[in-house]
């Protein structure tokens, strides 16, 4: 075939054009994306992996675009941080979390990410109105929280966290072996759970060193009397493999995909299924 230089800079150029185009959609849009009611919170199940019984559920927010459809978390939580907008963003998903899980009996607990800006301010302030509001039991409430949240004023991040778990708010460190993780850093900041991350887990049986990697997070665990939680669990032999390992708990698509609150709440045995 013949190349024509011109063609593919003509559609280099076409492309950049639709990223720009698309980017600047998203950032004048999403300040309002909330109030005009196309976000949405979706909650998947994090399950004993022997027993298949649920123990917590994670907020996971979805951005429905009328024009560009859906827009994955990935691409416009950085954006809401850049914008400054993120205190907002996690507080609409604080408040879908509070409010549907008031409504389920029992222990179930709900997660909530919160990003690395949100952990800042007036953010312990925020938490305790939503409990106050949504009369939700702090116990029944975990916050997943990055390493990169807890690097940058690290006074006021232990302080935070101190806070946080006197309350009885669990809090657990998200994507686990990503970040800049240390033996005297998870000293320092004492919290309720480690989870892995998906990526770690996905190459679980391909290669060696995964799981020992796996294995020595289990071992972190053991030592902090924390629980580990593996995230990003797609297949039986992956779930046979993390029990044998010694994992208990975890969350996949092989338990299940993140749910709409009205599917949610039957999971959970709020309603009937
Ligand atoms: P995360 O906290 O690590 O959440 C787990 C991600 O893995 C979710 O992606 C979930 O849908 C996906 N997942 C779960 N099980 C499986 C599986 O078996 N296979 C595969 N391939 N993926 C699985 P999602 O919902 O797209 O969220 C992506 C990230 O966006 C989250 O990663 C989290 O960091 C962030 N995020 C989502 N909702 C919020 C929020 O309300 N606030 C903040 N600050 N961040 C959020
Ligand atoms: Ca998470
Ligand atoms: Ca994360
Ligand atoms: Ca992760």
């Amino acid at each position: 075939a013949k190349r024509d230089p011109h063609h593919a800079v003509a559609t280099f150029s076409a492309d950049m054009h639709d990223h720009a185009v698309r980017q600047l959609t998203l950032e004048g849009d999403l300040p309002h994306a909330a109030q005009r009611g196309e976000l949405e919170v979706l909650y998947q199940p994090i399950v004993c992996l022997d027993t298949g019984e649920t123990s917590a559920m994670e907020a996971l927010v979805r951005w429905r675009h009328p024009v560009l459809g859906m827009v994955s978390p990935l691409d416009f939580i950085p954006l809401a941080e850049e914008l400054e907008i993120i205190s907002g963003l996690g507080a609409f998903v604080l408040e879908d979390a509070c409010r549907t899980f008031a409504r389920v009996p029992g222990t179930c607990r709900v997660q909530v990410n919160v990003s690395p800006r949100q952990f800042r301010g007036s953010f312990v302030r925020t938490v305790q109105d939503v409990l106050a509001r949504t009369g939700l039991a702090p116990a029944r409430l975990g916050l997943e929280i990055t390493e990169s949240a807890l690097v940058e004023d690290v006074e006021e991040a232990a302080r935070t966290l101190g806070e946080l778990r006197h309350m009885g708010i669990n809090v657990q460190i998200d994507d686990f072996g990503t970040g800049h993780s240390s033996l005297a850093f998870l000293h320092r900041f004492p919290v309720d759970a480690l989870k892995i991350d998906r990526a770690f887990i996905a190459k679980l049986g391909e290669d060696d060193v995964s799981a020992d990697l796996v294995r020595t997070v289990l071992l972190l665990g053991q030592a902090l009397r924390v629980p580990v939680i593996a995230e990003g669990i797609e297949t039986a032999a992956q779930r046979d493999q993390l029990i044998a390992l010694g994992c208990r708990r975890g969350q996949g698509y092989l338990f299940s995909r993140p749910l709409d609150r009205r599917a949610a709440l039957a999971w959970a045995g709020a309603l009937p299924g």
